[in-house]
Protein backbone atom coordinates (compact mmCIF):
# COMPACT_ATOMS: atom_id res chain seq x y z
CA UNK A 1 0.00 0.00 0.00
CA UNK A 2 1.56 3.52 -1.25
CA UNK A 3 1.23 6.38 1.48
CA UNK A 4 3.18 9.61 2.19
CA UNK A 5 5.39 6.92 4.13
CA UNK A 6 7.48 6.21 0.57
CA UNK A 7 8.96 9.39 0.86
CA UNK A 8 9.54 10.32 4.20
CA UNK A 9 12.65 9.93 6.14
CA UNK A 10 15.28 9.44 3.57
CA UNK A 11 17.81 10.80 6.20
CA UNK A 12 17.75 8.18 8.08
CA UNK A 13 17.49 5.50 5.00
CA UNK A 14 21.15 4.81 5.40
CA UNK A 15 20.66 3.49 9.39
CA UNK A 16 17.31 1.89 8.70
CA UNK A 17 18.87 -0.23 5.91
CA UNK A 18 21.53 -1.20 8.67
CA UNK A 19 18.46 -2.17 10.92
CA UNK A 20 17.11 -4.44 7.96
CA UNK A 21 20.46 -6.26 7.54
CA UNK A 22 20.35 -6.69 11.24
CA UNK A 23 16.73 -8.14 11.18
CA UNK A 24 17.80 -10.47 8.51
CA UNK A 25 20.49 -11.74 10.56
CA UNK A 26 18.22 -12.60 13.31
CA UNK A 27 16.26 -14.50 10.96
CA UNK A 28 12.90 -12.39 9.50
CA UNK A 29 12.87 -14.08 6.31
CA UNK A 30 9.67 -12.16 4.79
CA UNK A 31 10.53 -9.92 2.13
CA UNK A 32 7.44 -7.61 2.25
CA UNK A 33 7.87 -7.41 6.18
CA UNK A 34 11.31 -6.50 5.40
CA UNK A 35 10.41 -3.79 3.14
CA UNK A 36 8.12 -2.53 5.52
CA UNK A 37 10.45 -2.26 8.04
CA UNK A 38 13.25 -0.25 5.70
CA UNK A 39 10.37 2.51 4.51
CA UNK A 40 9.42 2.80 8.65
CA UNK A 41 10.52 6.07 10.39
CA UNK A 42 10.64 4.72 13.44
CA UNK A 43 12.41 7.76 15.37
CA UNK A 44 8.65 9.84 14.27
CA UNK A 45 7.27 7.56 17.09
CA UNK A 46 9.46 8.32 19.52
CA UNK A 47 10.54 11.62 21.59
CA UNK A 48 12.47 13.66 19.79
CA UNK A 49 15.21 13.38 22.27
CA UNK A 50 15.63 9.59 21.15
CA UNK A 51 15.20 10.03 17.68
CA UNK A 52 18.93 9.12 17.28
CA UNK A 53 18.43 5.61 18.82
CA UNK A 54 15.38 4.71 16.85
CA UNK A 55 16.94 2.59 14.70
CA UNK A 56 18.99 0.59 17.49
CA UNK A 57 17.54 -2.88 18.13
CA UNK A 58 15.82 -2.08 21.40
CA UNK A 59 12.46 -0.53 22.94
CA UNK A 60 12.57 2.56 24.16
CA UNK A 61 10.67 4.42 26.57
CA UNK A 62 7.48 6.18 25.07
CA UNK A 63 6.15 8.04 28.37
CA UNK A 64 3.66 6.62 30.59
CA UNK A 65 5.94 3.94 31.67
CA UNK A 66 5.54 2.46 28.08
CA UNK A 67 8.02 1.41 25.73
CA UNK A 68 7.85 1.17 22.26
CA UNK A 69 8.31 -2.70 21.32
CA UNK A 70 11.84 -3.31 19.47
CA UNK A 71 11.65 -3.65 16.11
CA UNK A 72 13.05 -7.25 15.35
CA UNK A 73 9.75 -8.02 17.68
CA UNK A 74 7.89 -5.94 15.46
CA UNK A 75 9.07 -7.85 12.12
CA UNK A 76 8.91 -11.02 13.77
CA UNK A 77 4.92 -10.79 15.11
CA UNK A 78 3.90 -9.28 11.84
CA UNK A 79 5.86 -11.94 9.77
CA UNK A 80 3.58 -14.17 11.62
CA UNK A 81 0.57 -12.44 10.90
CA UNK A 82 1.17 -12.86 7.42
CA UNK A 83 2.68 -16.59 7.27
CA UNK A 84 0.15 -18.35 4.56
CA UNK A 85 -1.87 -15.10 3.14
CA UNK A 86 -1.92 -11.63 4.80
CA UNK A 87 -5.61 -11.62 6.24
CA UNK A 88 -7.56 -8.58 5.46
CA UNK A 89 -8.27 -7.18 9.25
CA UNK A 90 -6.15 -7.37 12.04
CA UNK A 91 -6.51 -6.04 15.99
CA UNK A 92 -4.12 -5.20 17.85
CA UNK A 93 -3.95 -4.57 21.94
CA UNK A 94 -1.69 -2.22 22.81
CA UNK A 95 -1.67 0.66 20.15
CA UNK A 96 1.28 2.54 22.19
CA UNK A 97 3.16 4.85 19.85
CA UNK A 98 1.78 3.27 16.85
CA UNK A 99 4.83 1.79 15.37
CA UNK A 100 3.83 -1.83 14.97
CA UNK A 101 0.15 -0.71 13.76
CA UNK A 102 2.01 1.70 11.17
CA UNK A 103 3.97 -2.17 10.00
CA UNK A 104 1.07 -3.95 10.12
CA UNK A 105 -1.29 -1.18 8.01
CA UNK A 106 0.99 -1.41 5.06
CA UNK A 107 0.56 -5.32 5.38
CA UNK A 108 -3.09 -6.05 5.46
CA UNK A 109 -6.28 -3.82 4.65
CA UNK A 110 -7.74 -2.87 7.83
CA UNK A 111 -6.17 -2.60 11.52
CA UNK A 112 -7.77 -2.09 14.39
CA UNK A 113 -5.82 -1.03 17.50
CA UNK A 114 -6.63 -0.48 20.88
CA UNK A 115 -5.38 1.43 23.82
CA UNK A 116 -6.38 1.98 27.42
CA UNK A 117 -4.01 5.05 27.65
CA UNK A 118 -6.12 7.93 25.96
CA UNK A 119 -3.03 10.46 25.61
CA UNK A 120 -0.87 7.50 23.87
CA UNK A 121 -3.67 7.07 21.65
CA UNK A 122 -3.68 10.32 20.93
CA UNK A 123 -0.30 10.97 19.92
CA UNK A 124 -0.19 7.80 17.76
CA UNK A 125 -3.67 8.93 15.65
CA UNK A 126 -1.69 12.31 14.88
CA UNK A 127 1.68 10.44 13.44
CA UNK A 128 -0.50 7.86 11.29
CA UNK A 129 -2.51 11.16 10.03
CA UNK A 130 0.79 12.91 9.29
CA UNK A 131 2.27 9.81 7.48
CA UNK A 132 -1.09 9.22 5.51
CA UNK A 133 -2.01 6.17 6.88
CA UNK A 134 -5.82 5.99 6.36
CA UNK A 135 -6.56 2.03 7.15
CA UNK A 136 -6.34 2.09 11.21
CA UNK A 137 -8.89 2.75 13.31
CA UNK A 138 -8.51 3.43 16.92
CA UNK A 139 -10.48 2.83 20.19
CA UNK A 140 -9.56 3.70 23.69
CA UNK A 141 -10.71 1.00 25.48
CA UNK A 142 -9.39 -1.78 27.84
CA UNK A 143 -8.07 -4.29 24.92
CA UNK A 144 -8.58 -7.40 26.97
CA UNK A 145 -12.27 -7.28 25.41
CA UNK A 146 -11.01 -7.26 22.19
CA UNK A 147 -13.37 -5.39 19.24
CA UNK A 148 -16.54 -6.68 19.28
CA UNK A 149 -18.35 -4.95 16.37
CA UNK A 150 -15.32 -5.34 13.80
CA UNK A 151 -14.85 -8.71 14.91
CA UNK A 152 -13.82 -11.65 13.56
CA UNK A 153 -10.63 -10.75 12.79
CA UNK A 154 -7.58 -12.98 10.77
CA UNK A 155 -5.29 -12.06 13.08
CA UNK A 156 -4.71 -10.50 16.64
CA UNK A 157 -1.44 -9.06 17.72
CA UNK A 158 -1.43 -8.33 21.64
CA UNK A 159 1.78 -5.81 22.56
CA UNK A 160 1.34 -6.48 26.53
CA UNK A 161 1.91 -9.59 28.32
CA UNK A 162 -0.20 -11.63 30.25
CA UNK A 163 -0.18 -14.84 32.60
CA UNK A 164 -3.52 -15.53 30.33
CA UNK A 165 -4.60 -15.04 27.15
CA UNK A 166 -8.33 -13.02 27.01
CA UNK A 167 -11.03 -15.70 26.44
CA UNK A 168 -12.75 -12.71 24.38
CA UNK A 169 -9.65 -12.39 22.63
CA UNK A 170 -10.13 -15.74 21.29
CA UNK A 171 -13.89 -15.95 20.00
CA UNK A 172 -13.00 -12.61 17.94
CA UNK A 173 -10.84 -15.31 15.68
CA UNK A 174 -11.35 -16.11 12.43
CA UNK A 175 -11.36 -19.48 11.54
CA UNK A 176 -7.74 -19.92 10.60
CA UNK A 177 -7.03 -16.80 12.42
CA UNK A 178 -4.19 -16.29 14.42
CA UNK A 179 -3.39 -14.62 17.84
CA UNK A 180 0.46 -13.76 18.45
CA UNK A 181 0.63 -12.67 21.83
CA UNK A 182 3.35 -12.83 25.22
CA UNK A 183 2.28 -15.06 27.63
CA UNK A 184 3.60 -15.70 31.10
CA UNK A 185 5.44 -13.83 33.84
CA UNK A 186 7.05 -10.27 33.30
CA UNK A 187 10.64 -11.74 33.16
CA UNK A 188 9.41 -14.68 31.75
CA UNK A 189 7.06 -14.22 28.71
CA UNK A 190 7.08 -16.36 25.70
CA UNK A 191 5.97 -15.26 22.26
CA UNK A 192 2.91 -17.33 21.90
CA UNK A 193 0.75 -18.15 18.58
CA UNK A 194 -2.82 -19.65 18.90
CA UNK A 195 -4.60 -20.78 15.55
CA UNK A 196 -8.16 -21.04 15.72
CA UNK A 197 -9.10 -24.48 14.03
CA UNK A 198 -13.06 -25.43 13.54
CA UNK A 199 -13.03 -26.83 16.93
CA UNK A 200 -10.09 -26.28 18.69
CA UNK A 201 -7.17 -24.11 19.02
CA UNK A 202 -3.93 -24.55 18.43
CA UNK A 203 -0.69 -23.35 20.27
CA UNK A 204 2.83 -23.15 19.80
CA UNK A 205 5.26 -21.45 22.48
CA UNK A 206 7.79 -19.53 19.80
CA UNK A 207 10.73 -17.60 21.54
CA UNK A 208 11.63 -15.35 24.68
CA UNK A 209 10.67 -12.04 24.97
CA UNK A 210 10.34 -9.25 27.17
CA UNK A 211 6.92 -6.78 27.11
CA UNK A 212 5.02 -4.19 29.62
CA UNK A 213 2.80 -5.96 31.63
CA UNK A 214 -1.45 -5.92 30.02
CA UNK A 215 -2.89 -4.13 32.55
CA UNK A 216 -7.06 -3.66 33.27
CA UNK A 217 -9.09 -0.96 32.43
CA UNK A 218 -8.63 2.35 30.54
CA UNK A 219 -7.39 5.94 31.95
N1 LIG B 1 2.52 -1.76 19.89
C1 LIG B 1 3.15 -0.71 20.67
C2 LIG B 1 3.73 -1.27 21.94
C3 LIG B 1 3.39 -0.42 23.09
S1 LIG B 1 3.71 -1.09 24.69
C4 LIG B 1 4.16 0.05 19.85
O1 LIG B 1 4.50 -0.40 18.74
O2 LIG B 1 4.62 1.11 20.27
C5 LIG B 1 2.15 -1.80 25.09
C6 LIG B 1 0.95 -0.88 25.10
O3 LIG B 1 -0.16 -1.66 25.54
C7 LIG B 1 1.05 0.31 26.06
O4 LIG B 1 0.80 1.49 25.34
C8 LIG B 1 -0.05 0.03 27.07
O5 LIG B 1 -0.69 1.20 27.55
C9 LIG B 1 -1.01 -0.83 26.28
N2 LIG B 1 -1.90 -1.68 27.08
C10 LIG B 1 -1.60 -2.38 28.20
N3 LIG B 1 -2.68 -3.04 28.64
C11 LIG B 1 -3.69 -2.76 27.77
C12 LIG B 1 -5.06 -3.13 27.69
N4 LIG B 1 -5.63 -3.94 28.56
N5 LIG B 1 -5.80 -2.63 26.67
C13 LIG B 1 -5.25 -1.81 25.75
N6 LIG B 1 -3.96 -1.42 25.77
C14 LIG B 1 -3.19 -1.88 26.76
Amino acid sequence: MRSLIDGIGMTSQRTRDRLVERLQEQGVRDPTVLEVMRRTPRHLFVDEALASRAYEDTALPIGHGQTISQPYVVARMSELVVAGGAPEKVLEVGTGSGYQAAVLAQLVSRVYSVERIEELQQQARQRFRALGLRNIRLQHSDGAGGWESAAPFGAIVVTAGSEDIPQSLLTQLAPGGRLVMPVGDRGRQSLVMVTRRETVYERVDLEPVSFVPLRQGAT
